[in-house]
Order: structure tokens, then sequence, then C-alpha cells
């Protein structure tokens, strides 16, 4: 996965845990490897390389994470999209090269062209996938971590495995019964490393952070968050970091992604159509968004005081709107 995955579990009576768990890392291995956008021999560089052509047979798992992936998609009217493979590939290649000039405007417009969701055909009868246009590529950087961390709880809790925490290069997802403690999940501070914002205490959520502070491409022109604005064709301004707490962390990847690319106010309005997941959004002047539900469950008590702190409720952006549809969302 180009990232290191960290395993804890709470010992239970049975000796067969470490086993499960070690089983666990090498099913992940295995999903990674298949969904990896660099390795040539990747499933997903085989789906890249008949792009225009031919639909290639892929496996279940990749069928489902492009499935999940096109719905999020659509849901997020765009925001999200896997397509963003052409636009990786030109600024991505500048970092490659050690970091040149910004991209040719042509060059952006021409990979924003091959740009757009609706454009990937899958068909769950024959088990393939079709990129309609040639050069279009596919890159599931934004949701895989998620993906491979919600296959692993299924697999360790299938083993007997209940009270576990998987962490993907901050893609957390954790679960325990009730009577459990509940587990601690720092909130990173965008502004200065290492430091926290807060701590989510829960025992059965996906936490997932986007940022613009971790993978960056480096050019001449300076630095630029790796996560692309699909309409623009650019890499992504505005909010320094997005977290979204889902019950899946597939749903929660693919969202921080998202609202990296709406921002705060397009970002919030766009949460209240995804009632189980909640935000939690910190803007460059370091004000940070919090869900109102989020009370109960994120810790500020070690917010910077140079962070205000300010709360967002689904339900009263709609109440502004039209009194009846708060019920509507299940306010
Ligand atoms: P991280 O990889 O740091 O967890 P993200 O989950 O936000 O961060 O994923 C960023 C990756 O997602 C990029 O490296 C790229 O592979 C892909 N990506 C970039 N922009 C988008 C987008 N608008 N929609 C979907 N995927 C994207
Ligand atoms: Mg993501």
């Amino acid at each position: 996965m180009g990232t290191t995955v960290e395993v804890v579990w709470r010992k239970g009576v049975d000796e067969g845990q470490t086993e499960a768990v070690r089983s666990a890392m090498d099913r992940m291995e295995s999903l990674a490897s298949r969904m990896s956008l660099y390795s040539p021999q990747s499933e997903l560089a085989e789906v890249n390389a008949a792009a225009g052509k031919a639909p290639v047979k892929v496996s279940d798992e990749l069928l489902d994470i492009i499935g999940k992936s096109l719905e999020i998609s659509r849901r997020t009217g765009g925001a999200f999209d896997p397509t963003v493979g052409s636009l990786e590939a030109v600024w991505g290649d500048i970092q490659r090269a050690g970091g040149g000039a910004l991209p040719e405007e042509g060059a952006v417009q021409d990979a924003l062209g091959r740009v757009g969701y609706q454009h990937v055909r899958t068909d769950p009868g024959t088990k393939t996938v079709f990129l309609e246009k040639e050069g279009m590529r596919l890159d599931l950087g934004g949701i895989a971590k998620g993906y491979i961390v919600d296959q692993g709880m299924a697999w360790l809790n299938g083993q007997g495995v209940q009270a576990a925490l998987i962490n993907a290069g901050g893609d957390i997802r954790v679960s325990g019964s009730p009577e459990d403690p509940a587990w601690r999940i720092g909130l990173q501070d965008p502004i200065e490393e290492g430091n926290l914002l807060g701590v989510f205490l829960v025992r059965e959520a996906a936490v997932v952070t986007s940022g613009t502070y971790e993978r960056y491409f480096e050019t001449a022109g300076g630095r630029f968050p790796h996560i692309l604005n699909p309409k623009t064709g650019r890499p992504v301004e505005g909010l320094l970091s997005a977290t979204v707490i889902a019950e899946e962390s597939f749903l929660a990847d693919a969202l921080a992604t998202a609202l990296m690319v709406r921002g705060r106010k397009e970002g919030i309005s766009l949460l209240r159509s995804f009632p189980s997941a909640k935000g939690v959004l910190v803007e460059q002047d370091g004000t940070i968004w919090v869900e109102e539900g989020l009370k109960d469950v994120l810790k500020l008590d070690l917010l910077p005081p140079r962070n205000t702190l300010r709360f967002y409720s689904s339900a009263q952006v709609l109440m502004e709107k039209t009194g009846e549809e708060r019920s509507a969302v299940g306010y």
C-alpha cells in the first residue's frame, strides 16, 4: 500500500489470535497489490492499460471497490472521482522528475478531458471493467486504504478477534464491545505536526483524515496537495484537513477526500446527504468546524488557543431553508 499498517488487538482467551492477525495482514497486503496504481502487474494497471480498447475481467474485490467508488462519485456530484488518474500523472510526473515547473495549461486540459466517472462501465455479470476513453486512468488512492482496512477488520472479526484497531497510515477503524474501554484516536493538528487537536473516544467506528500537509506534489512553483479538483484539474485549495467519522472506513476515506475538494461550506452541505458520516474540518485560519453530534465522542480539551472552535449542525442548515425538511434526515 506504500503505507505501514498497524493492528492492535485486545488479548482474548483464544490462542489463535496472533495467527488471525497475521492472516489479516497478508490479506490486506494482497488486496493492496491488486489496487496499486504503480505496479504494472496489478489488476488496476491492466484495467488502465486497456482504456478505450476492451473490458478487463477483474476480481470480486476490484469490482466491488470500483462500484463503491462510482457510487460515491455520483453522491458527491463528482467531487470524489477515481478517474483523476490522468491528472495525477500530469502533476505526479513533475514530482517524480524531481520537481520541475508547473504543468502547462494544455497538459492539464488534455488530462481533464479524460476525467469523468461516468465513463467507467462495470458489468457484474461478466465481472469486467471498461474505461471508455483512451488514456483514462483509474486511481483508487482516495478510497483503497479505507476499503482495505474494512476488509481487514471483517476478516479479524470473523476469526474471533473482536476488539481490534487497524491503522493504515492514518485511516483507522476500531471495533469492540460496549463493555470494552473506548479506543482513543488522536485528531492530528494540520498546522503543527505531532500536535493533537483532540481525541476521539469510540468503540466501533472508522476515523479518516485527508489533509494538505502530509502528501503533496513538489514543483518549482511550490507545494501542492495531492488531492485534485476533478472540475479544475488543479490541486485543491481551502481546507487544511477534513476528518470523517463513519461506520465504514471506505466511506470515511472517500468522503474526507471529497470534502477537501468541496471546501468548508459546500462540504458541510454535502455531509447532509450522508447522515451516518460526521465531519471535522480545519480551515487555514485554524477555525475548526465540528459536527454537533460529535460533542460526546470528540474530546477537545487539548485544543490550542489559536484554534477557534465552531460547531455545525446539518439540521440547522436545513432549518434555515425549510422547516419541514428537518425530519426528513432523521434529526
Ligand atoms: P491520503 O492518501 O493521504 O489518505 P486521500 O485519502 O485524500 O489522502 O487520497 C488522496 C489520493 O486520492 C491521491 O493521492 C489520489 O490518488 C487520489 N485522489 C486525488 N484527488 C482525488 C479526487 N478528487 N477523487 C478521488 N480520488 C482522488
Ligand atoms: Mg481518501
